[in-house]
Order: structure tokens, then C-alpha cells, then sequence
């Protein structure tokens, strides 16, 4: 198979679908890699590394596409792509079709096959492909908090872990899912106390027998956020209601009881965010502050990151997609239940309900 690697050009993504590693994947099983000029230099791969590894490279996003079989992206395609895209072609990359639907509209008029990595979906409900977002994510809130909770940056001025003979931070985990679990490995790494809360006693069972001691579970309720805010230095929400809006744990009320100088890492912001008070920001203007309380709202926090999260992203969809170019997208669906969920548009048909009841499309 031909597989195509444009360069990403959504602003400020500097992710790319494949690395140097991966495309010497698909050539030594017998396919042919397309990689378009400079794709990789976002994520720190040179075109060099890619042609060593046996990939052609392509002067331009219009040639990519044209060559490609099967073309492999970070986000979904953006309107100067949708002409490029052709009859039959399998797109295989992040849609989030549900939230946009020009993208859903032109896809469907071009008759591609869209195998969106976001509803790729395994038997026990886990989502492969946007584990290692949420890991990247998880591991990062910690880094940005200890950070912001410095005095000059707006914090409190409290180091993490302390130092001995000084009490180290409080930090408050919001969810202990893959996001929460992240974040307390590296918080409690570091030295803090931590408190994760949530509401699956499943989870917390699992979570007290893995942590190190300084990391203590409770269960999530506003009796428990209430009496834990005035003394957290630094809160983390990372809680998820699958296919519905986070739940609004901290109210713009409850400020008002926390040390001024608190830091709110609110990484549930894509989905509506678990803080009231929590607005989408970007990588360039990251903060905010209400009632003394520093605000960090970064909708895609693994976008500061691209080598990691390149790297983290193309382990779990590599496999997928040396499946997909083996056996093509009909007997791979078959073969992994998980990619026949990611299918959400067929050559012109909706196949995602979801995505068809959004828009009142036929399913
Ligand atoms: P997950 O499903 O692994 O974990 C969510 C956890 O929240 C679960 O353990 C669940 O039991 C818990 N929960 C549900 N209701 C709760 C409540 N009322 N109180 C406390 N806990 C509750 O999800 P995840 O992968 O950890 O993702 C968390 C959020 O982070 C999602 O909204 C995801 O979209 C977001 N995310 C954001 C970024 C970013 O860049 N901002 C990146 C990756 C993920």
C-alpha cells in the first residue's frame, strides 16, 4: 500500500502521524511511504531520517495526498485540505467529526473512508488512541502547576516537595483515571502530599495499592472538595463523564475559601472543564487569575510537547496502521473489533450514530 504523511497545518501543531521509526515499519513489510516536505521538523525528524529509513519525501501537501492509499494525520483536515482528499482514500487521523460540522459535510462528499482515531474503541471501553494524550497531558499538569505555584509566575510560592524541615505542597486530584493516575505519579514523585478523589471505589482500590504513601485516596463529593480546597496549593481536575460535559466539581463560590496564590490546572477543559471557572486558553497566553486564583485552562496541553507525544501518539497508532495497509480497511475492521468502532464515515454514509444524530444525517 501507499501510505501518505502530509505536514500538520493546523496552527500551532507541530505533531506529525508517522516518525523515521514507523516508516521503516511499512517498508520492510513491502509498502511504500510518502512523507511531505518537512512534515517531521515540528517533532525534531529531519527529512534525512525519514529517506534513511527508506520513505520518499514529497514537495508539497498536494502531491502527498495525491500519492497516498492510505493518508495518515495528527487533526483532522482543515478546509484548504478538502479538496485534496479522494473517492476510496482512508484517512486515518483524529476527526472529532461531532464537534464541527463543515469537516463532517465535505468528508462525506469525498467519499473517503474516515477511520477516526478518537472512537477507536476496545470490548472494556478504553480508548487506545487517546490514552497517550491523556498520559502526556496528566504528566504535564504537574510540571505547569509546580511551576505556576511560583511566586513570580502568581503562585503561592511553595515548592512541591518542600525541603526538610518544611511542610511539602497539598495537591488535590480531581478523577483518578489516566490523567489523575499521571498526575499523582509525578506530584507524589516529587514529594507532595497528594489526594486523589474519586467516585469509582474500583478505581480508588487500585490506586491505594499501587501509590507510594504519599499519595491517599477519598471519595468524590462536595462535602469532601469543600472541606480539602483551603488547604490545597494546587488542584487538578481531570475527570470525565464519557460523551457528556465534565461535571462542574468546583464552583466559582468555592474560590473565595482558597489561599490566594492556589494554582487550578483544569485539564478536563476540552470537555467543558470540572472547574466553573475554567475558559479554554492557548499555549501562548496559558493563565489567568480570578479572586487571587491562577487559572490554567490549555485545551491541548500535548500540542507544548510534539517530540514526546509524536512519539507517544505513533506507538499506538502504528500497529493499527500496519494492519490497516496488510490486510486494507474491510479485513482489519474485521480483525480488530477496536478499528471497526473508529469507522465513522464509508465512502459518502455515515456509519457513526453519534456523528449522524448530531447533524440529522442518514445512519
Ligand atoms: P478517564 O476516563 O481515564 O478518567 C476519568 C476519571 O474521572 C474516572 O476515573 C472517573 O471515575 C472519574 N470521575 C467521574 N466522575 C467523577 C466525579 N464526579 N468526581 C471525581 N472523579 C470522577 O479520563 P482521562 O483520560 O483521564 O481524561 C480526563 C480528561 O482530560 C478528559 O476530559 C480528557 O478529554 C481530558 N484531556 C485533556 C487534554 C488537554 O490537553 N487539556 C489532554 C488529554 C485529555
Amino acid at each position: 500500500m501507499r501510505i501518505a504523511v502530509p505536514k500538520e497545518i493546523k496552527n500551532n501543531e507541530n505533531r506529525v502521524a508517522l516518525t523515521p521509526a514507523g516508516a521503516k515499519e511499512f517498508v520492510k513489510n513491502g509498502h511504500e511511504v510518502f512523507v511531505q516536505k518537512s512534515a517531521g521538523e515540528g517533532s525534531g525528524f529531519k527529512d534525512e531520517a525519514y529517506e534513511t529509513a527508506g520513505a520518499t519525501i514529497l514537495p508539497s501537501i498536494e502531491a502527498t495526498y495525491e500519492t497516498g492509499e492510505m493518508v495518515m494525520k495528527v487533526k483532522e483536515p482543515i478546509a484548504s485540505e478538502y479538496e485534496l482528499i479522494r473517492e476510496d482514500q482512508l484517512l486515518f487521523t483524529y476527526f472529532h467529526f461531532a464537534s464541527y460540522e463543515p469537516l463532517t459535510r465535505a468528508m462525506v462528499k469525498s467519499k473517503a473512508v474516515c477511520l477516526a482515531y478518537e472512537t477507536v474503541e476496545k470490548p472494556d471501553s478504553s480508548l487506545p488512541l487517546l490514552v497517550p494524550m491523556s498520559e502526556v497531558a496528566g504528566r504535564m499538569a504537574v510540571q505547569k502547576g509546580a511551576n505556576y505555584l511560583e511566586k513570580p509566575l502568581g503562585g503561592r510560592g511553595i515548592l512541591l516537595g518542600g525541603v526538610p524541615g518544611t511542610l511539602p505542597a497539598k495537591v488535590l486530584i480531581l478523577g483518578g483515571g489516566i490523567v489523575g493516575t499521571q498526575a499523582a505519579w509525578m506530584a507524589s514523585g516529587l514529594g507532595a502530599d497528594v489526594i486523589i478523589l474519586d467516585v469509582s471505589l474500583p478505581r480508588m482500590r487500585y490506586l491505594s495499592d499501587v501509590m507510594p504513601k504519599n499519595v491517599k485516596t477519598m471519595m468524590s463529593n462536595e462535602y469532601n472538595i469543600r472541606n480539602l480546597i483551603p488547604t490545597a496549593d494546587l488542584i487538578i481536575g481531570a475527570v470525565l463523564i464519557p460523551g457528556a460535559k465534565a461535571p462542574h466539581l468546583i464552583t466559582k463560590d468555592m474560590l473565595k475559601e482558597m489561599v490566594p496564590g492556589t494554582v487550578l490546572v483544569d485539564v478536563a477543559v476540552d470537555q467543558g472543564g470540572c472547574i466553573e471557572t475554567c475558559k479554554p486558553t492557548t499555549h501562548e497566553k496559558p493563565t489567568y487569575t480570578i479572586e487571587g486564583v491562577l487559572h490554567y485552562c490549555v485545551a491541548n496541553m500535548p500540542g507544548a510537547v510534539p517530540y514526546t507525544s509524536t512519539l507517544a501518539l505513533t506507538n499506538a497508532t502504528l500497529p493499527y496502521a500496519l494492519e490497516l495497509a496488510k490486510s486494507g480497511w474491510r479485513d482489519a475492521c474485521i480483525r480488530y473489533p477496536e478499528l471497526k468502532a473508529g469507522l465513522n464515515i464509508i465512502k459518502g454514509d455515515v456509519v457513526y450514530q453519534a456523528v449522524a444524530n448530531t447533524f440529522n444525517l442518514p445512519y
